[in-house]
């Protein structure tokens, strides 16, 4: 499973650390514009962050490693010398994984009841995230409880970016503690699977996820529904759609153990573009576009954007070739044994 680990010797270069400065001031900044601007604030969050994120996912996941401002609140105690930094035994560091994977679930059919239209409700949950990113920093080592536990995109993390482009520095960890008993940075062809010992909650969401995005995007809310009705297929279609991906997934994998969830990754992602890239570029609901081509622009346009894009993730996610890790491993720190 594990590649070759490169042990990094040479301090992460000066324009992490600004990247990161910016990225916590630009996280603040859309917490103020979901309060003070609601409708700029979920734009700039689910129509320009979010789908731009599950790209640099593929191609380069180390990247938003480093940058991703939850990390630098989770690991601010440990900088600043004020975590208690206790070792996460191995049976909490799957236990979290795990609770992050339903952490995940659960938030995504929110979007729909309540995320998508209010900037109060998305600023306090991503306030909520910011602060218990912070308090595990504050008590377990390093990233072992939020960025390789409890974080509901480290998941996704792991699903789409198990076949890395490019491996960087790791601007996060200045040394390495041996925080987690296996390094999601530092580890060549991480996976859900292999990232902890339990299997149950990582086959779902490999062998689920397709079919759970597929659900989303199929869920109509209509007004006047109560909100029972509306939780029901708020979360029943992505769950039902869940439900018949692993009935696919799980004979695929018996008979195809190694490529079974590379693929059913890449279904996932693919069918996130689909559905999500006209409205990037104009041709969907109005008011989501990126950038908006829809008028000078041929009908079939999306279309052709669509095979392209999805044939470029498919080149991408099911290349074959040896396996990377998201970032190099800082040189060690100190012995952790791991109860
Ligand atoms: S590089 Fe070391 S300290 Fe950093 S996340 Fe990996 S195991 Fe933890």
């Amino acid at each position: 499973m594990a590649g070759a680990v490169n042990l990094q010797t040479e301090p992460a270069g000066r324009h992490w650390p600004v990247l990161q400065i910016a990225s916590v001031f630009a996280a603040i900044g859309l917490i103020c514009a979901l309060l003070a601007a609601p409708r700029t604030g979920l734009h700039l969050l689910w129509d320009v962050a979010v789908p731009l994120l599950p790209l640099l996912l593929v191609v380069a996941p180390g990247v938003w490693r480093n940058a991703c401002p939850l990390a630098t609140f989770s690991l601010l105690p440990a900088r600043t010398g004020l975590s208690r930094r206790r070792p996460l035994s191995r049976k909490w560091q799957t236990r979290l994984l795990g609770s992050g994977i339903l952490l995940l679930l659960a938030t995504l059919p929110l979007r729909h009841l309540l995320l998508d239209a209010s900037g109060l409700a998305t600023a306090v949950l991503l306030t909520g995230f910011a602060l218990a990113a912070f308090s595990l920093g504050f008590v377990f080592d390093l990233k072992s409880a939020w960025c390789s536990g409890l974080c509901p995109l480290h998941p996704v993390e792991l699903l789409y970016g198990s076949n890395p482009q490019a491996t960087v520095k790791n601007a996060q960890c200045r040394a390495c503690s041996g925080c987690t008993a296996i390094c999601r940075d530092s580890t060549a062809g991480v996976t859900p699977l292999n990232a902890n010992c339990s299997k149950v909650l990582p086959t779902l969401l490999v062998g689920g996820f397709p079919g759970f995005v597929l659900g989303w995007f199929l869920v109509e809310l209509q007004p006047g529904w109560s909100w029972p009705h509306a939780a029901l297929v708020a979360y029943g279609l992505p769950l039902v759609g869940m439900a018949v991906s692993l009935a696919l997934y799980l004979p695929a994998w018996r008979t195809w153990r190694k490529g079974a969830p590379r693929v059913f990754a890449f279904a996932a992602i693919a069918v996130f573009y689909w559905f999500k890239l006209p409205d990037l570029f104009g041709f969907g609901n109005p008011g989501h576009a990126l950038v908006d081509v829809h008028a000078g622009a041929a009908p079939w346009t999306p279309w052709v954007a669509r095979i392209a894009f999805i044939a470029l993730l498919a080149g991408l996610m099911l290349r074959r070739g040896p396996a990377r890790a998201w970032s190099t491993r800082p040189m060690p720190e100190r012995k952790v044994l791991h109860p």
